[in-house]
């Protein structure tokens, strides 16, 4: 069975920078793999296509370049907030405001947006709220450990139920 719309794929990889030498970002292993349903929109369409009618059992390697994942570095999301912002009750929490901490925020219509603390300084706390992984070009190697078809209640819901997916 190939890998394509309507399958649940179960993937294992590693994410580095540039190439198959960079610096690793992200490893899924066996023990906890990618399980994901394919054609669902909430996958880069890159990496989609990219494994595209591959069968349980192919290996992969490809690179995604930041402009077809999650865009370029935007600085125009790198704000300046005061200390006060990250306050509870007057205080800011031990350890809150380390550099590189990734902090849930809400924008103006009260949508939750991931921040990561940059800097703190005498005027504030500089926060990026770009994606994590923006400016940065992708690399994927992995393998495909298993394809199969969706069940109607999974494409009903879009996302994958049992081991390693959601219940609800
Ligand atoms: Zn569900």
């Amino acid at each position: 069975m190939k890998v394509g719309n309507n399958k649940v794929v179960s993937l294992v990889y590693e994410l580095r920078e540039d190439d198959a030498n960079g610096d690793l970002i992200q490893k899924v292993e066996k023990e906890s793999p990618f399980v994901h349903l394919f054609g669902v929109g909430s996958l880069l369409p890159a990496f989609e296509h990219a494994l595209e009618g591959l069968v349980a059992g192919d290996s992969f390697s490809f690179g995604i370049p930041a402009a077809g994942s999650y865009g370029e570095h935007n600085p125009e999301v790198v704000y300046t907030l005061e200390k006060s912002m990250f306050e509870i009750d007057g205080v800011v929490e031990d350890g809150l405001l380390e550099i590189g901490n990734q902090i849930t925020m809400q924008d103006q219509d009260g949508n939750p947006v991931d921040g990561i603390v940059l800097d703190v300084t005498n005027e504030g706390v500089v926060m990026d709220f770009n994606h994590p992984l923006a400016g940065i070009n992708l690399y994927f190697t992995g393998k495909v450990l298993e394809v199969r078809d969706a069940t109607a209640e999974e494409l009903a819901h879009g996302h994958v139920h049992g081991p390693h997916g959601h219940h609800h």
